[in-house]
């Protein structure tokens, strides 16, 4: 089959790859001229994921706590007591997927128009024929929005490397900060080591102006980080979901965060994606008609969008629970003192966010008397 692929980001590599190994004839279309650049992502992922997919190579620092702080900078830590959680150099993941398929790619072209029917696609002023025609455009959503257009919560996230002192910093912990300053999302704080750190928060409003405030005005981060040299600035749009149930009309298939296939609680994308590369790869071994692949697709991986759009309610129902800094310091207190952190570290798994909402099902006595604590007293 002839597929065209938009977007050399990590989920068009690797569908590049994969499709090219099962004899298909692909050309990845990518508008930046170097692989990873711009950047925007974090590269906070899970051990299994670096296990699975990266390596040791492009990791650069790993962790096996999360200290959560509340508005009021009330903290509670999660320990995994091995490292659980890592962050990688992305460009160099990047890299490495584009080397396997660097033949197939076409850099410093962009792809200005789809014909989702025709499986057609506009480059250079001329219009191409494929059979298939891959959307891996990433968050950008322009190809997605002529096409169809959904529903996307998504806010603005912007993060800066810096060269600093990090003061009484554990660089085996990574820290998440909730803030007035971002009340749909969050603070995060990277030590990558040798005296870099990296830190970054979604909002809605300012996030720039924000981050810079939150450097030198944060009561704990602004002691942590002291004087600090920034290294670069980058960022994007977060998404926070609902992934797409059917990501493919017609001839035109969507995946990674083009089909918004990202949790929900921190819009990473990298596993979810590359999970559904292998849904894709799998509807291309089992269907030989182009015309069915989309609707195989779109089965195999319902599974994965369905527990991506479910976790995405349950954390608007905590968002509607935990609606205030207020109530938010007051559970971060009574979870602090109470035996749910045990609970929670226990059952940590950085791939499943509905796993520490399943452990508090599970001891719901010790969840229900917890938050009632916090919401009454
Ligand atoms: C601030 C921030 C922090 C993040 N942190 C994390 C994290 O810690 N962990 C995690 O798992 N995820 C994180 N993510 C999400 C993660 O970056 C994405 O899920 C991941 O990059 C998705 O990969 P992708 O290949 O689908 O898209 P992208 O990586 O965005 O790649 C899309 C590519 O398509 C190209 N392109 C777009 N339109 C066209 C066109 N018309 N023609 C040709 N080329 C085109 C773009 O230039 C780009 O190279 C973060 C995102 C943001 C914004």
């Amino acid at each position: 089959m002839e597929i065209a692929i938009i977007g050399a980001g990590p989920i068009g590599l690797s569908t590049a790859g994969k499709l090219s190994s099962l004899g298909h004839n692909v050309i990845v279309y990518e508008e930046h001229r170097f692989i990873g650049i711009p950047q925007h992502c974090a590269g906070v992922v899970s051990r299994s994921f670096i296990e699975r997919y990266v390596g040791s190579k492009h990791v650069l620092n790993r962790f096996s706590r999360i200290k959560l702080y509340s508005p009021s900078n009330i903290s509670v830590t999660l320990d995994g007591n091995s490292w659980f959680v890592g962050v990688i150099d992305r460009i160099g993941f990047d890299y490495e997927l584009y080397n396997k398929c660097y033949e197939y790619c076409c850099l410093g072209v962009r792809v200005k128009a789809v014909n989702y029917k025709k499986a057609a696609i506009e480059v250079n002023g001329i219009l191409k024929n494929y059979d298939l025609v891959i959307n891996a455009e990433g968050a950008s959503h322009k190809i997605l929005g002529k096409t169809l257009n959904p529903y996307v919560d998504r806010i603005p996230g912007v993060q800066m490397d810096l060269e600093c002192k990090l003061n009484n910093v554990d660089l085996d912990t990574v820290q998440v900060f909730f803030s007035r300053l971002t009340p749909k999302f969050f603070i995060w704080l990277l030590p990558l080591g040798d005296g870099i750190v990296r830190i970054g928060l979604g909002s809605d409003r300012k996030p720039y102006t924000r981050l810079i405030y939150v450097l030198n005005k944060h009561p704990v981060i602004s002691k942590q980080i002291g004087k600090y040299r920034v290294l670069k600035v980058f960022g994007g749009w977060i998404l926070r979901g609902p992934a797409l149930k059917a990501p493919y009309l017609s001839r035109l298939l969507y995946i990674g965060d083009s089909a918004i296939q990202v949790k929900p609680l921190t819009g990473g994308g990298l596993l979810t994606g590359l999970k559904s590369v292998d849904a894709l790869t799998k509807a291309f071994t089992e269907c030989s008609d182009v015309n069915n692949i989309g609707v195989r697709y779109a089965k195999l991986n319902l599974d994965l969008s369905m527990k991506l759009r479910r976790q995405r309610v349950l954390v608007k129902f905590l968002n509607l629970l935990v609606n205030t800094p207020k109530v938010m310091d007051k559970a971060f207190s009574i979870i602090g003192q109470s035996s749910l952190l045990d609970v929670i570290s226990k059952d940590l798994d950085f791939d499943n966010h509905e796993s520490i909402p399943r452990s508090l099902v599970f001891k719901a006595h010790l969840a229900i008397s917890g938050f009632l604590r916090a919401l009454t007293s």
